[in-house]
């Protein structure tokens, strides 16, 4: 029986410890803040009002500049604040099942209740470890739905997980993977422009045709703006790569492992549907740090089409399961997240049929995969 007054000492030694690991992970930024907040000012200030004598380029550079500003710093918010998305109850076993798990060490009886888990609930699942058996977290203590990886840094299993981003202090993920991609394209922009607005007068920089007060400010504009975009085209080239290829950071290190085996490119649709997976199906939201990208991240569309009687494939697709196609054999989904009720992610309805109907024993219905996008090649 675990004593309570040494777990209370426990805790009291964490706590301060657990804050202050809390704000030096905010370190990066602030970091990343206060040079948006010293560029602004060296920039709008020393730069344009104070340097540039042409109203027309003053007016010119102002505009684009805060139009980039504004794009900029709202992916960068909706990235670092758009929470991660939760695995739903239903990828977690019964507390009976559960019991029956941790009281045994036999990998076989454990792959087992899982696997009928799975069978019971009709969980969409088609990812796989390298043995073929149903991916679980220890730490969360649930069965983790395809794409989802466990974090280390945030403490829990996160759905379409791509990696953990100190300068944002979040998780990227499926929930925010658009804004990070915005992010990094609006802070390449906002640095190439300033560059090239600011280049003019670093060079007048060296001939001494700038006053003292702005001298410093606009030569370090340049330097930081052309330092910080040449690390940036890097970042924002391979993450375009990663979108058009519909793999996240992680599954380039370790590919997803389907009923066939391992396949690097098992998630990809061809370039366009990938683009719109996460981009959105309304090209007028595209560039807009607004959610957009389809699906759920429990369900994703796949190369192949999953196998429907395979021992552990079993459960994947229902016979004759509905899925909206756009010709091609390309099937799209039906609705976006931002259609869907905030309820039908973090709960799903439709899988809590499973628990609520668990009484009288009956599986949820195959709607579970209605809006499922498969490619038969
Ligand atoms: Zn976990
Ligand atoms: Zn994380």
């Amino acid at each position: 029986m675990t004593n309570p007054v040494k777990m209370n000492v426990v805790e009291m030694g964490r706590r301060p410890c657990g804050i202050c690991v809390s704000i030096t992970k905010w370190i990066p930024v602030v970091f990343i803040l206060a040079v948006i907040g010293w560029s602004y000012y060296a920039y709008v200030v020393e730069l344009c009002i104070f340097t540039v004598e042409n109203y027309g380029e003053k007016a010119v550079y102002l505009i684009l500049y805060h139009v980039l500003l504004v794009l900029f710093v709202w992916s960068y918010y909706q990235t670092a604040m758009t929470p991660v998305l939760r695995v739903p109850k239903q990828f977690r076993l019964l507390p009976a099942d559960q019991a029956r798990f941790q009281a045994t060490e036999e990998t076989r009886l454990q792959a087992q209740i899982l696997e009928q888990h799975v069978l019971d609930s009709r969980l969409p699942l088609y990812n796989r470890t390298l043995v073929g058996a149903v991916r679980y977290c220890d730490k969360c203590r649930l069965i983790k739905p395809d794409r989802c990886h466990h974090c280390s840094v945030c403490g829990e299993c996160v759905l379409k997980m791509d990696h953990h981003c100190p300068w944002v202090n979040n998780c990227v993920s499926f929930s925010n993977y658009k804004f990070f991609v915005l992010f990094l394209g609006y802070a390449f922009a906002y640095c190439v422009f300033i560059a090239l607005t600011s280049l003019q007068y670093f060079i007048g920089f060296w001939k001494n045709e700038i006053e003292d007060a702005a001298r410093f400010h606009i030569l370090f504009l340049f330097f930081v703006s052309a330092m910080f975009g040449i690390s940036l085209i890097s970042l924002f080239s391979y993450h375009c790569y990663l979108v058009l290829r519909n793999q996240s950071t992680l599954e380039t290190f370790r590919p997803p492992v389907f009923a066939s085996g391992p396949d690097k490119r098992g998630f990809s649709m061809g370039r366009y549907n990938n683009f719109c997976d996460v981009f959105g199906d309304n090209k007028l939201k595209w560039f807009l740090p607004v959610f957009t990208s389809l699906g759920d991240g429990i369900q994703f569309p796949m190369r192949h089409q999953p196998p429907t009687s395979v021992s552990y494939g079993a459960t994947c697709v229902p016979a004759g399961s509905p899925s909206t196609s756009l010709g091609e054999g390309v099937g799209r989904p039906q609705r976006s997240l931002q259609q869907r009720d905030e309820e039908d992610l973090m709960g799903s309805p439709r899988w809590r049929d499973v628990e609520a109907g668990g009484s009288n024993g009956d599986p949820a219905p195959p709607e579970v995969r209605s809006d499922v996008r498969l490619i038969n090649e």
